[in-house]
C-alpha cells in the first residue's frame, strides 16, 4: 500500500476550477466557491478518518458501509435540504418502498445510481459498487449553492451549484456514474490519487461514467458527443471535459477561462503534487488516458460497452494493474486483454493500439 499523506477526496470539481472561481469578481460566485473549498477539506479529512478507522472502531460509530449481499439494488436518497449535517437528513426514497417523490434532485439521482448499477450488473455481473452488494447512499442539495459532488469513500452528496456558473450537481448522469465508478476503483485497483495514477483513476471514471450516459441514452460511439457534465455547467457551449476533443470543453469561459487538458502525452502536466497542483494533474492529465480510449472505442464502432467497455472493464479489475500505475501499463494491459477476448489479431487489438498512439502514449 503506497499511501501518502495526500488522501484527496473524490470530486468532480477539480481543485483548479474552484480556485478560479474563488478569485471571481462576482462576489455571490466567490463566495460560495470559498465555501465549497472548506466542505472540501471536511469530506477528505473524513474520508482520511474512515480509511484509518479499524473495523472495531467503524462498527462502534457504525460506519461500515451496509452490504446486503443480495443481487438487486439497494439505495436510499437523503434530502440535506440546503444544510450540512448527513445525520439530519430526511429519507426522501428508498428502493425497498420505491415512494413517489417530487424532488428533481431526488429523482436525478435515482435515475443515475440506477443506470449505474444496471450497468455494472448487467455487463458484468458486478453487484453494485463494491461487489458485495453495497447499499448505495445518496444525499442530495447538500448545502446552499454548493458546487461539488462526492464520493466520500462511503456514498454520494450532490450541492445544489451556485446557479451561475454551475447547476445541480445531479444534472448529469455521467457526473453520477463518474463519482460511483470511484468507489468501483477504490474497491479494485485502489488507484493512487495522485500524479500519472491519480490520472487514470480519473479517466477510469470519466470513461465509465460516459459509457452509463450512452448505454441508457442508446447512443453508440458517433451519436455520443462523449462530453461529461454538459447540463451541470451553465450555457450550451460548455462542459466539465471532452474525451473526444480535450482541452475544447470550455474555452474562454468568463469565470474558468480555457479547459486545461491535453489529448496527448507529449503536452503531459507536470504539476506538483498538491491541492492547489490538482495532485500532480489528476483531472488535467486524464485527458491524455480518455482521448486513446475514444479514438480505440471509436474505431472499434457500435456502442462503446460492448468492446472497448469489456476491455478496460477487465484492466479495472486485473489484480497486475497496481496501485501506482502509470499510462504506459495500462496501455499494455488493454492490448493484452483486447487480444485475450478478442483475439490477438483482432480489429479491437488494432483500435487499442491505435488509441494510445494517437494520444502518443
Ligand atoms: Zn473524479
Amino acid at each position: 500500500m503506497c499511501k501518502t499523506h495526500y488522501n484527496p477526496i473524490h470530486c468532480i470539481i477539480p481543485p483548479y476550477m474552484l480556485t478560479r472561481l474563488m478569485e471571481s469578481g462576482n462576489k455571490k460566485i466567490a463566495d460560495l466557491a470559498i465555501k465549497s473549498n472548506f466542505r472540501s477539506f471536511r469530506f477528505r479529512n473524513d474520508r482520511i478518518f474512515f480509511q484509518k478507522a479499524s473495523q472495531y472502531e467503524k462498527d462502534i460509530l457504525g460506519l461500515i458501509a451496509k452490504q446486503t449481499g443480495k443481487e438487486i439494488m439497494q439505495m436510499e436518497v437523503y434530502d440535506c435540504r440546503q444544510k450540512t449535517d448527513l445525520i439530519g437528513a430526511t429519507l426522501l426514497w428508498d428502493s425497498k418502498n420505491n415512494q413517489k417523490i417530487t424532488s428533481v434532485a431526488g429523482k436525478n439521482v435515482i435515475k443515475g445510481g440506477k443506470a449505474s448499477w444496471d450497468f455494472y450488473w448487467q455487463l458484468f455481473g458486478r453487484n453494485s459498487i463494491d461487489n458485495k452488494g453495497l447499499l448505495i447512499r445518496q444525499y442530495v442539495h447538500f448545502d446552499k449553492g454548493m458546487d461539488n459532488a462526492y464520493w466520500d469513500g462511503r456514498r454520494m452528496i450532490y450541492g445544489d451549484g451556485d446557479g451561475l456558473v454551475f447547476t445541480s450537481f445531479t444534472s448529469d448522469i455521467d457526473v453520477i456514474g463518474h463519482e460511483l465508478t470511484h468507489g468501483v476503483t477504490e474497491n479494485e485497483a485502489n488507484l493512487d490519487y495522485e500524479n500519472q495514477a491519480g490520472a487514470l483513476n480519473e479517466s477510469f471514471s470519466d470513461i465509465f461514467g460516459i459509457m452509463i450516459k450512452q448505454r441508457y441514452n442508446n447512443q453508440d460511439v458517433k451519436k455520443s458527443n462523449w462530453l461529461i457534465g454538459e447540463k451541470v455547467m451553465i450555457g450550451p457551449k460548455y462542459a466539465l471535459r471532452s474525451m473526444k476533443a480535450p482541452g475544447t470543453a470550455y474555452i474562454n469561459h468568463p469565470e474558468l477561462g480555457t479547459d486545461p487538458q491535453p489529448a496527448t502525452m507529449d503536452k503531459y502536466q507536470n504539476l506538483p503534487n498538491t491541492q492547489s497542483g490538482d495532485f500532480g494533474g489528476v483531472h488535467i492529465n486524464s485527458g491524455i488516458p480518455n482521448f486513446a480510449f475514444y479514438v480505440a472505442a471509436f474505431n472499434m464502432g457500435g456502442y462503446a460497452w460492448e468492446k472497448a467497455g469489456r476491455i478496460w472493464y477487465a484492466v479495472l479489475t486485473d489484480v497486475n494493474l497496481a496501485q501506482n500505475a502509470k499510462f504506459a501499463d495500462v496501455k499494455n494491459l488493454t492490448i493484452a486483454h483486447a487480444g485475450r477476448i478478442f483475439g490477438i489479431n483482432s480489429p479491437e487489438v488494432i483500435a487499442v493500439r491505435q488509441g494510445w498512439l494517437e494520444a502518443k502514449v
